[in-house]
């Protein structure tokens, strides 16, 4: 986080650079062309070169007046008030003719005098101008290139991290695997006296803030050693070359600091698979051939261990993972209910938190979040009730801390009209009471047509229990609450809107899948349409395409228009509902089954 700040703050600082410099240059440029100008005003009092010749050869010039270093001269006519300027393309040569001239009895005065700083200001700019231009973009580079404080940015990676295996939570297993690793960086001898062979490095799978880095550094911390860590996207310059030269300085820095850890974070900006030959991919691989020189490179008296993390592991370079690479991968899973609870016990330690909240039912209720967003979760609370003036941090202000990061801040101050306002309420009762009668589907938690981040309103659904499988109906059904909301609009009133488009954009996601990667259509059949290899789907002829989107088109029709009839089976509770939310603007779970105690 404070990193990316930082690098934030380092590229706000280059745009201020460039915008400084542009507008120098613009200002130079406009001082030019006002110098310029002002020359070419004088243009009824210039004389040119070759009458200036012809006026000295019949005797009409009375004086010269000629300024070292300068071509342009001032001559004063006899039979003219006003001094002339003139160009004369060489001044040696013309002294020497003047000279001539006043030789052969001609009187001419010749005033030769010292350059005037003043005047030469311009042209000395001018003269200089490519030097600056290009001195200011060498050290731009430079600085982008981050060579200008290389100094920092190995002080800031070396340093020992105080991250130990108990401030990660959950991931027992993951733990397990990893504390070989932690014996080895202590005891190297005692492997090699055995003869085993330990490896050199470690990918760690994982979504984005499933704790990877901190696992990584949970590491360098239980051994002790120092952890030096670069991230993928860094390696990746505008120069050829230079991402290979950082990775060697990279490992030239491991090897004096040996034992050690080395993490290279979002490997796969440089180790994705080297398919085409764009430029940027020639550039990328050679950062990757000399990473894999680098670990292909390092003896068995160098203790050190490469740990590298990322997102997508199918995006990775198969040579990344041959053996004496990286060939041991650990998956870092989001967290199950066990797992949530034990990173909330631990991020609520350092936090006030009121005696009545209850952790485990904060536990169950996330499920799929992963550790940095319930970290995060706690920290709005935190946030939250000191915004309320609270003692301590309350069971409602986690709750709002939850909807703050999963739906975006609640917006009552925006208006809006109530023609909206009937359409908002009758999308999110579409939803709600769509849902209600779909078996698969969790129980209403809120509906709320408050304003909250970019949505009009919300519908919230109380969280999935930790599931490993997602069944055809379970989707199916999914399809159908996801469309009620424009199936209300509908039906009311009898027109659509935009606010729909994440609810289709969600839902022609999922039939997607459905069809292309759980071979869920009859058609089709089971078969991946999503290789990740891309000649896979060149497997089939063009047209099937077509089919894939027919069938597509088959899931959601059918869903939106079930959707269509369970809203008219039920329209009375559409309508009910959708007055409740015009009224109250929220309703909650208990107020929400009341709607529905009569029948079932
Ligand atoms: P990743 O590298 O996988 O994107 P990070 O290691 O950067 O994720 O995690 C971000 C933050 O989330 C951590 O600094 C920590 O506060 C929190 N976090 C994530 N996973 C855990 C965990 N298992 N235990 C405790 N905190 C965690
Ligand atoms: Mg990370
Ligand atoms: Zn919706």
């Amino acid at each position: 986080m404070s990193k990316k700040k930082e690098e934030k703050q380092k590229n706000k600082k280059l745009w201020i650079y460039l915008i400084g410099l542009v507008i120098v240059l613009i200002l130079l440029m406009g001082f030019t062309f006002i110098y310029m100008k002002d020359k070419n005003q004088e243009d009824e009092n210039t004389l040119a070169y070759t009458d200036l010749i012809k006026e000295i050869s019949y005797g009409n010039i009375e004086k010269i007046e000629m300024t070292v270093g300068s071509t342009t001269i001032k001559v004063k006519q006899k039979n003219e008030e006003k001094e002339k300027t003139s160009v004369i393309p060489n001044t040696e040569s013309f002294i020497e003719l003047v000279q001539e001239k006043v030789a052969q009895g001609n009187e001419i005065e010749l005033i030769q005098k010292p350059r005037s700083m003043l005047a030469q200001i311009p042209s000395i700019i001018i003269s200089f101008l490519p030097t600056i231009i290009m001195l200011a973009l060498f050290i731009m580079i430079f600085k982008m290139q981050g060579l200008g404080e290389k100094g920092k940015v190995y002080d800031d990676m070396q340093r020992k991290t105080k991250v130990k295996f108990e401030d990660v939570a959950g991931l027992d297993e993951e733990k397990g695997e990893l504390i070989e690793i932690v014996e080895f960086l202590k005891r190297p001898e005692k492997f090699a006296r055995m003869g085993a062979k330990i490896p050199k490095g470690v990918l760690l799978y994982g979504k984005p803030g499933t704790g990877k880095t901190l696992i990584a550094k949970a590491i360098a911390g239980e051994a002790d050693v120092p952890f030096i860590s670069m991230s993928g996207s860094e390696f990746i310059e505008m120069f050829a070359g230079l991402g290979a030269s950082r990775v060697r300085k990279l490992f030239e820095k491991a090897r004096k600091l040996s034992p050690c850890i080395v993490f290279i974070d979002e490997i796969d900006a440089i180790g994705s698979r080297r398919s085409s030959n764009s430029g940027a991919e020639t550039e990328n691989n050679q950062t990757l051939n000399q990473l894999l020189v680098e670990m292909d490179g390092f003896s068995s008296e160098e203790t050190i261990i490469v740990l590298a993390a990322t997102n997508r592991p199918e995006m990775l370079d198969k040579a990344l993972l041959r053996p004496g690479r990286f060939d041991r991968q650990v998956t870092i899973p989001t967290p199950d209910l066990k797992g949530r609870l034990e990173i909330l016990k631990i991020h609520s330690a350092q936090k006030r938190i009121a005696d009545n909240v209850n952790l485990e039912s904060i536990a169950e209720d996330t499920a799929g979040f992963t550790g940095a967003e319930l970290a995060n979760i706690l920290n709005e609370a935190a946030i939250i009730a000191t915004k309320n003036k609270n003692e301590d941090i309350e069971n409602e202000d986690i709750e709002e801390a939850v909807k703050k990061v999963t739906v975006g801040l609640e917006k009552r101050t925006r208006v809006y009209s109530d023609k909206d306002k009937k359409l908002t309420a009758y999308h999110e009762a579409g939803h709600a009471v769509v849902s209600r009668y779909l078996p698969t589907q969790n129980d209403v938690k809120e509906v709320s047509i408050i304003p909250r981040g970019v949505a009009g309103g919300y519908t919230m659904y109380k969280s999935d229990e930790d599931k490993y499988y997602i069944s055809k109906t379970e989707m199916q059904e999914k399809l159908i609450a996801l469309l009620g909301g424009r199936a209300a609009e509908k039906l009311v009133l009898d027109d659509i809107s935009t606010g729909a488009s994440n609810d289709i954009e969600v839902a022609t996601k999922i039939a997607r899948d459905m069809v292309t990667k759980y071979g869920m259509s009859d058609t089709l059949g089971p078969i991946d349409f999503q290789g990740k290899e891309p000649y896979e789907i060149q497997m089939f002829g063009e047209n099937i395409g077509d089919k894939i989107g027919q069938e597509v088109k088959i899931l959601i029709d059918t869903a939106y228009r079930d959707a269509q009839e369970l809203l008219r089976q039920h329209r009375d509770k559409l309508d009910r509902i959708a007055q409740e939310l015009l009224q109250k603007e929220k309703i909650n779970e208990q107020d929400f089954k009341e709607f529905f105690k009569d029948n079932i």
